[in-house]
């Protein structure tokens, strides 16, 4: 019997399952938009509940389209937007809370005072990661200091959390395994990327009970069983990976030194740094890029906060065009910004800046500055900020890189795609394949069902769908000088004295 790969695809806007073939191909896709709530200024929410149950859904609903039966599915992979954090009640499996998602900015002033308090060199040395609001611990500790009876309740033990993987894992077993696997421990400041451990310190400094654990997973291999509610047979679930280091696995990014930058709302890079934990000097955060085994691969990661979401806001916010696409027209139409930079700093400037503060800033309009001047200097930003990142990335690593593997909505834009590869001077290779996140859960799993053998029998299955190369520009230099001093008057906006 022909059998397929299962991959579970939990975002932060939708929850999507795909079914692939023993090639990669996709044999089906189905994809159910979710609710969000904003219940107040810098908060953002998900309904844990509707999450499992929209993801139930679609799951469902792929295979079916697929015109398969539980016999035919060889293995689960999930995949899921990180940091996002549940608590629920470990008897009723009730959340007792609404899921906190990433982008939620409640714990920043407390996140303030933990950099005011010293505790800055000490967590990046431990965890890998600055002090932010993104990461999960401070919102663990929001819900139990906040939701009646909680602290209580997780004293007692009747509480626990979990990240979005943990959350469907639970509900996926029936309640029966309460885990998370080594990448999406890695995002919550609780965990210490050296020892492969929870740090009892950091558990002490955010007040978090050890029993609210989820039991450490690999990314890869015997991770569980579903229960049998979902479908006729118990299915192993063999791969779990946060959603860029699916991707990053979806993109075959399995030796040192290999990057890949993902173009969807906000870009997020990673670069394989190998078997050593590297703490970046440049204001990148370490993370785990997966385990399997006896091997840990780490990641350098940088995101930024807002790309593909300057060209949602040249369409929503101010109507200069009227489709995502029309975007790349436009900038064509003109040979160069005409001295235009725009840094979109909408919510803040996250790697290598991390300036929580800054706004959006555009520098040197003239009366000739065009619609079409003002849609370039939008996506030519997109490619400086990656250029910061990147070089963040090779200054850490001392190692140059020479390709950069992209995905995501915005590599649809030839002209972003060519511009990127001629300001770093590198190759842009763009995978066949859409689907690299779920893909790379999807590999994950498959390689722990032994479905496929090894990595290596994968990687001869990745498709190039186009490169891009440098082009020979000698203004290079000094466009990146100009955007050096566009971000340089954005702080200066913030932080004027
Ligand atoms: P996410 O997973 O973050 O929702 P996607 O990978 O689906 O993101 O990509 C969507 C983003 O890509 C949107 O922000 C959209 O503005 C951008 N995008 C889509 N098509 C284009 C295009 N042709 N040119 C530039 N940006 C685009």
């Amino acid at each position: 019997m022909t059998q397929y790969i299962l991959a579970i695809d939990q975002g932060t806007t939708s929850s999507r399952a795909l079914v692939f073939d023993k090639e990669g191909n996709t044999k089906s896709i189905a994809q159910k938009e979710f609710k969000q709530y904003f219940p107040k200024p810098g908060w953002v929410e998900h309904d844990a509940n509707e999450i499992w149950s929209s993801q139930m859904a679609v799951t469902i609903e792929a295979v079916s389209k697929a015109k398969l039966q539980a016999d035919h599915i060889a293995a689960i992979g999930i995949t899921n937007q990180r940091e996002t954090t549940i608590v629920w009640n470990r008897k009723t499996g009730e959340p007792i809370y609404k899921a906190i998602v990433w982008q939620d900015r409640r714990t920043a002033d407390y996140c303030d005072q933990l950099i005011k308090e010293g505790w800055e060199d000490k967590i990046r040395e431990k965890t890998g990661l600055v002090i932010d609001a993104y990461f999960v611990a401070t919102k663990v500790k929001w819900i139990l200091d906040n939701v009646e009876n909680a602290r209580d309740a997780a004293k007692a033990g009747d509480l626990i959390f979990g990240t979005v993987d943990s959350w469907l894992i639970w509900n996926l077993t029936g309640g029966q395994k309460h885990i998370t696997d080594f990448t999406n421990a890695s995002r919550t400041l609780l965990f210490n990327i050296h020892t492969l451990d929870w740090d009892q310190e950091l558990l002490d400094l955010f007040d978090i009970p050890r029993s609210m654990l989820p039991e450490l997973c690999d990314s890869s291999g015997e991770i569980a069983h579903t229960s049998g509610m979902l479908f006729a047979k118990k299915i192993p679930i063999t791969g779990v990976a946060g959603d860029q280091h699916a991707a990053l696995f979806g993109q075959m990014c399995t030796k040192e030194g290999m990057v890949k930058n993902t173009y969807g709302t906000g870009c997020f890079m990673l670069m394989n740094i190998g078997k050593k934990p590297l703490v970046s000097k440049n204001r990148l955060i370490t993370t785990i890029a997966w385990k399997i085994g006896n091997d840990v691969q780490y990641a350098l990661e940088g995101s930024i906060f807002i790309s593909g979401a300057v060209v949602q806001w040249l369409r929503d916010g101010i109507g200069l065009i009227k489709s995502a696409k029309e975007s790349e027209k436009l900038a064509k139409q003109v040979e160069d910004t005409d001295g235009v930079y725009f840094v979109p700093a909408f919510t803040g400037l996250g790697a290598p800046y991390w300036n929580q503060h800054a706004k959006g800033t555009m520098v040197g309009i003239s009366r000739g500055t065009s619609a079409a001047h003002i849609v370039r200097a939008s996506l030519e930003s997109i490619a400086f900020q990656t250029y910061d990142v990147l070089k963040a990335m090779e200054a850490d690593s001392n190692i140059t890189i020479k390709e950069l593997r992209v995905d995501g909505g915005a590599t649809e834009n030839d002209f972003l795609m060519q511009f990127q590869s001629t300001i770093l001077g590198v190759s842009i290779v763009k995978s066949k394949t859409m689907e690299v996140t779920a893909l790379g859960a999807a590999y994950l799993a498959g390689l722990g069902v032994g479905y496929w053998k090894n990595p290596q029998e994968i990687m001869e299955k990745w498709k190039v769908d186009k490169t891009y190369s440098p082009e020979k520009d000698s203004s290079v230099p000094k466009q990146l000088k100009s955007w050096k001093k566009a971000v340089q008057t954005t702080n200066y906006w913030t932080n004027p004295e």
